[in-house]
């Protein structure tokens, strides 16, 4: 059987990929690496409510706990409308490094579940850690499964964030429009409910 690497983002957006990885008669192996969730609180629930859900489905978990907001503002400062290039490129970099490192056959990420993420730039840059690395990406389009994978984490009573990760699109999510005039943005608000995680 072959053995996959899954990047995760977080646990509801791990529940409709890891079910098509497995039906697709793979051996997955989870990876936690997301250091720039924002605040510190914010990224230790989310990775206990992956580890806890990782338990219950018997999904082998490899985390790494590094947490480095600071190295995120560096990469990201003057250029914050494109923020998620940077962000995306680091964590599928580290997942197509360890991937060929401990010789899975594949690595894939539960970022292309997201409806609201930008699935073609995710793509690229997958495609582009795995050939830097002579790693297979595995390309499925997961957000097929979006309502089915939200239904699944509202009946187990998961805990669903509300913004994507960074202080930027919590932001976004949050600050009103009243606040400073800035226009709230549409396309992030109710994030989670929309699949942004
Ligand atoms: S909006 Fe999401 S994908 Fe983009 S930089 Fe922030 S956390 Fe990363």
């Amino acid at each position: 059987m072959a053995r996959i690497l899954l990047h995760i983002c977080c646990a509801p957006c791990t529940i409709y990929p890891l079910s098509i990885l497995r039906h697709g008669e793979f051996a997955v192996h989870g990876f936690f690496y997301n250091p720039h969730i924002q605040p510190y609180t914010e990224f230790r629930k989310r990775l206990d409510v992956l580890i806890s859900y990782a338990a219950t489905e018997s999904l082998p978990l490899i985390v790494r706990k590094d947490y480095d907001p600071e190295t995120f503002f560096r990469q990201v400062a003057f250029r914050e409308t494109n923020r998620c290039m940077y962000c995306y490129s680091l964590r599928l970099n580290a997942a197509a490094s360890l991937a060929k490192k401990s010789r899975f056959d594949a690595f894939t990420t539960t970022l292309l579940y997201s409806k609201l993420q930008k699935h073609e730039l995710i793509v690229s840059l997958a495609e582009e850690a795995s050939r830097r690395f002579g790693i297979p990406f595995h390309y499925s389009d997961f957000r097929e499964g979006w309502r089915e994978g939200q239904e699944a984490a509202k009946s187990l009573g998961m805990y669903r964030q509300q913004y994507c990760g960074c202080v930027y699109s919590e932001m976004e999510r949050y600050c009103p429009k009243s606040f400073d005039g800035r226009e709230e943005d549409s396309d992030t608000a109710g994030a989670c409910e929309r699949g942004l995680g």
